[in-house]
């Protein structure tokens, strides 16, 4: 494949020239702003120290990024979709804002630079172009500092070569190429490149102000109808800081660099000199590896933009007037650009014809030519009108184009000047040196990257080596301590080995014995059977009993819930916390453990309960004890009470005989006034009738007067002494009377007391009795209780018995398990129905129900002792393997320790031995690791030599959506579209399409 040129365009190097703004260090420095911007000229002129330059466009400091981008680059996307090349570099002292014009702020709509703008724009533009046009866009970024290529998408490519394609169009060999679909992509790889930029740098400012860096984008697109195919190459640069070295204070190895920069900067310089000066016989383009790489974009097929990048301030006029004066000579040079055009096969076949048309033409005259050199020759003249002309114009335009390429041409004519033969000599071996010069720099290159690998591999091998030198110590240490271990190991087997040999000894003894325990067992295991089948019958017979105890178990139950509800509601009354644990009892629960184990929880309860009971009782006892004593004290007052009232009664008696005889008297002495009173009455009859008879009577009336005063005189005195008695005699009755009403007084208290005593007497009996009857009915709750605690606690013990034996069964003989167990079950069963049994034994006790059905109870009596005498047997049978099981055991802790010793010392050993394995296994894995690691590092480098790892191309349409293109996997197009899949190119191949 090949490109041919059409008559190139001339085209001067663009150049604009932009101003920041002063920045705080310089205002802080009191720098002043010092150039000028003359008014008018369209933006093109700036005045520095009053000279004027002219460039194409001058951007003041205020200039926005978009302006600079759309009066600046934007002409170039369409350029390079068009297929020229494209270039634009941003030259500047350090700081000058080559970074902040080229790539600004990523991502920022305002202050983003020319690249993202760049990419942006491509994309959009593609994504409005033709259908049928199909774009394949790659991106390539790599810096070149100190004048290496340090591929900055792969850190192992340090110091890549350039060499020139066969259309000596130079290109950077080696490098990595992205195929990209999005802007996102782009910017994608922009961000790793700088990523990788700084991981590989300390001091990243430094580094950039001495490094280029470029950035490629090539497109390529294919006219799916008519196979046209274009190119373009875009070349983005920022380049290193135009200072001169003084300025940056760079000392030592740093000034190297700086020198070397600015030697690459100076190469570029020259070329742009020389350029500049039009003596194009020889550009120095060679001088370096930036201006070999710029080749194109300087005086080559490229439209150039070279952005300068000016301080305004005055401690920078000095550099900024050397950038103005590059910017000058710059932008006097002249690319000759053309589009780059692959040729379709119709159009080779044109230009063919035209060809061989133009050969049969040179034919023709060349014959001609012969014949009048013959007629020469042979010393004829040729007239002028018969000479062929030579000047022929259409010749001179034939000669122009010539396909073959360059190539030393030996002198054909011994004729021929000599100056002309010396230089196509001297041509000649200047491409030779070049082609040799370029096959060093790629065997420079080749060894660097060598250098780099090996670099690494070392550093490897060492850490290896180091790793493994401490592993070998590691387990040169483990060996010692692993020997030490098996010297003691190998003791510690001796003595497991007389032990083991101890333990045969004591095996076979302990075989015989267990021989003789077999025929035991056998003859057990008889008796077993014998068992067996009486359990079988028991069991025929258990199924009847299970009918009547299932009968007797559903009234029992409805007992036990009772009873269970009166316990609850003891409970209650006790105000115990016993509730929760009393459930309604479900004889078909299989959970009869349980609920004994409940149960018994809940006696224990009980018991508590009837111990703060008794308690209670016994503060009650005291309590009635002293309550009988004071009845007995009120009694005995009772009794003094009623002495005291019988000796009131006498008293009251002989008071009221004493009455009965006063009145007596009254009624005598009464009497005798009454008496009195009559003699009175005669007396004064007989007075009258003396008066009849009284003048003789004189004397004796004189004396009867006498008589009569001296009777009234003792009558009055009797009367008196009378009075005197009566008025005692009243007074003394009054008094008696009064004595009498405070006895009774007294009496009626001592009555109303008696009566309160003799009431407050039955309360305290009544009360008693009651008490006394409580306590009778706490006592035998309380003995009932007890009752039936200590069924529960031989139902246990049963049970427990039971379990005991099964263990020991199972211990002796693994194969009588299942009989055992069928047994166990029996006896379960048994149990169940034993404490069944006792339960309603119990409740019949406690409810002192009479035995309903003698007849029943009977029968279970009867096979309660054929159970307990079965349990007695099996008790004993069992009570003979526990003996032997206690001899066998004795034995057995002995052993079992040294067993145990052993086993765990083997254990100890054997986990050391797998650890050690462990160890050996890991440091094989990481030899081989490492083996393969190398081998893969040298398959790597022999695929190096050879060439690189495929790559996919990624075709992108035009037409298509970008959010579509974004969505979809960039190789699969939309139906209408697919015609190009994903195609594998060889870099090789790659590197050649734009050729
Ligand atoms: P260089 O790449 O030439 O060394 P930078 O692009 O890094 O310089 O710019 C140095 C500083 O000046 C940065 O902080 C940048 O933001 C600022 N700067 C450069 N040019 C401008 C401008 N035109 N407007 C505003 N700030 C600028
Ligand atoms: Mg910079």
């Amino acid at each position: 494949m090949s490109a041919e040129r059409e008559a190139p365009g001339e085209d001067s190097i663009r150049v604009v020239c932009r101003f920041r703004p002063l920045n705080d260090a310089e205002e802080r420095a009191g720098s002043k702003f010092i150039v000028k911007f003359p008014p008018g000229n369209d933006d093109q002129c700036v005045n520095l120290g009053g000279k004027v330059y002219m460039f194409d466009k001058v951007f003041k400091p205020n200039a926005s990024q978009e302006k600079v981008y759309n009066e600046a680059a934007k002409s170039i996307v369409k350029d390079v979709l068009m297929g020229y090349n494209g270039t634009i570099f941003a030259y500047g002292q350090t700081s000058s804002g080559k970074t902040h014009t080229m790539e600004g702020v990523m991502g920022d709509p305002h202050l983003q630079g020319i690249i993202p703008r760049i990419v942006n724009d491509i994309f959009n533009h593609i994504y409005g172009m033709e259908e049928n046009l199909e774009f394949h866009i790659k991106v390539s970024y790599f810096e070149i500092y100190m004048d290496k290529i340090r591929d900055l998408m792969d850190v192992s490519k340090v110091n890549l070569s350039v060499h020139e394609d066969k259309n000596r169009i130079p290109y950077v060999k080696g490098v990595t190429e992205r195929f990209v679909t999005s802007p996102e992509e782009v910017f994608e790889v922009i961000e790793e490149g700088k990523a990788n930029r700084h991981i590989a740098v300390t001091n990243m400012n430094e580094h950039s102000s001495r490094s280029h860096s470029v950035f490629l984008i090539n497109v390529k697109q294919e006219n799916m109808e008519n196979q046209k195919k274009l190119s373009g190459k875009l070349y983005l640069v920022d380049l290193a800081g135009s200072e001169k070295v003084s300025k940056t204070g760079a000392e030592g190895t740093v000034l190297d660099e700086a020198k070397n920069i600015n030697k690459s900067l100076s190469a570029l310089g020259n070329v742009i000199s020389a350029l500049a000066d039009g003596n194009k016989s020889h550009i120095p383009y060679r001088d370096s590896k930036l201006t070999r790489i710029l080749q194109e974009s300087l005086g080559g097929n490229a439209r150039t933009t070279i952005v300068t990048c000016c301080s305004p301030a005055s401690f920078n006029e000095s550099e900024t007037k050397t950038t103005l004066d590059f910017g000058r000579r710059a932008k006097t040079i002249k690319n000759a650009v053309t589009v780059n055009e692959e040729l379709t096969a119709e159009e080779w076949k044109r230009r063919y014809e035209k060809e061989k048309e133009k050969a049969t033409r040179y034919k023709a005259k060349l014959e001609k030519a012969e014949a009048e050199l013959n007629r020469w020759r042979a010393g004829e003249s040729v007239g002028q009108e018969e000479q062929v002309n030579l000047r022929d114009p259409m010749d001179v335009s034939t000669v122009s184009v010539d396909l073959t390429p360059v190539a030393p041409v030996a002198p054909v004519l011994a004729a021929a000047p000599a100056a002309p033969l010396a230089r196509a000599d001297l041509d000649a071996e200047r491409e030779r040196l070049y082609q040799q010069l370029d096959d060093k720099d790629e065997e420079i290159n080749q060894q660097s990257q060598l250098v780099e690998k090996l670099k690494e591999q070392m550093m490897e091998q060492e850490e290896l080596i180091s790793a493994t030198r401490r592993d070998y110590e590691s387990l040169q240490q483990e060996m010692n301590r692993i020997s030490a271990e098996n010297e003691s190991a190998k003791e510690e087997a001796k003595e497991v080995l007389q032990a083991l040999e101890e333990l045969a000894v004591n095996y076979d003894q302990k075989s015989q014995e267990v021989e003789a325990k077999n025929r035991d067992n056998e003859s057990i295991s008889e008796e077993l059977a014998k068992q067996q089948s009486t359990l079988n019958t028991i069991m025929s017979e258990l199924a009847q009993v299970k009918d009547s105890s299932a009968h007797q178990r559903r009234k029992l139950n409805d007992l036990l819930t009772s009873l269970f509800k009166d316990l609850n509601e003891m409970g209650i009354a006790f105000g115990a916390d016993l509730k929760p644990s009393l459930q309604p009892f479900d004889p078909n629960s299989t959970k009869s453990e349980e609920e004994f184990a409940m149960a018994r929880i809940y006696v224990s309860k009980m018991k508590s309960e009837v111990k703060n009971l008794v308690q209670r009782c016994q503060t009650l006892e005291s309590t009635q004890g002293e309550c009988s004593k004071k009845v007995d004290e009120s009694e005995r007052e009772l009794v003094d009470l009623r002495l005291l009232i019988s000796q009131h009664e006498a008293k009251m008696k002989a008071l009221q005989e004493n009455m009965k005889e006063v009145e007596n008297k009254k009624r005598q002495l009464e009497e005798t006034v009454d008496s009195l009173n009559e003699e009175c009455a005669k007396l004064k009859a007989a007075e009258q009738m003396q008066a009849v008879s009284t003048i003789d009577k004189a004397a004796e009336q004189e004396q009867a007067l006498l008589i009569k005063g001296a009777l009234e005189q003792q009558l009055d005195q009797h009367r008196e002494a009378h009075q005197k008695q009566v008025a005692t005699l009243r007074d003394e009755i009054t008094e008696k009377q009064t004595v009498i009403e405070d006895l009774r007084d007294s009496k009626r208290e001592l009555t109303l007391i008696h009566e309160q005593l003799v009431r407050d007497f039955d309360r305290l009996k009544l009360e008693e009795s009651d008490k006394s009857h409580k306590l009778q009915e706490l006592l035998t709750a309380n003995e009932r209780r007890e009752q039936a605690r200590q069924d529960l606690k031989a139902s246990f013990i049963f049970f427990l018995h039971l379990v005991t034996f099964k263990n020991l069964n199972v211990l002796f003989s693994q194969g009588l398990e299942e009989t055992v167990a069928k047994e166990l079950q029996t006896l379960h069963n048994l149990r169940k129905l034993f404490v069944q049994d006792l339960q309603s034994r119990v409740k019949k006790s406690l409810s002192g129900e009479e035995p309903e059905d003698g007849g029943g109870s009977l029968a279970q009596k009867q096979k309660i002792s054929f159970l307990e005498n079965n349990l007695d047997q099996l008790t004993k049978v069992h009570k003979q393997l526990v003996r032997d099981n206690a001899d066998l055991r004795c034995e057995l802790p002995k052993l079992e320790k040294r067993l145990r010793a052993t086993m765990e010392r083997v254990k100890v050993l054997e986990a050391a031995l797998k650890e050690a394995k462990e160890g050996a296994m890991r440091d094989r894995k990481r030899y081989q690791y490492e083996v393969d690691r190398i081998k893969e590092a040298v398959r790597q480098k022999n695929l190096a030599r050879r060439g690189h790892a495929a790559q996919i191309a990624k075709p992108i349409r035009a037409g298509q959506h970008p959010h579509q293109a974004a969505n979809q996997p960039p190789a699969i197009s939309t139906p209408s579209a697919v015609v190009v899949p994903k195609r594998i190119l060889t870099p090789g191949a790659q590197q050649r399409t734009d050729s």
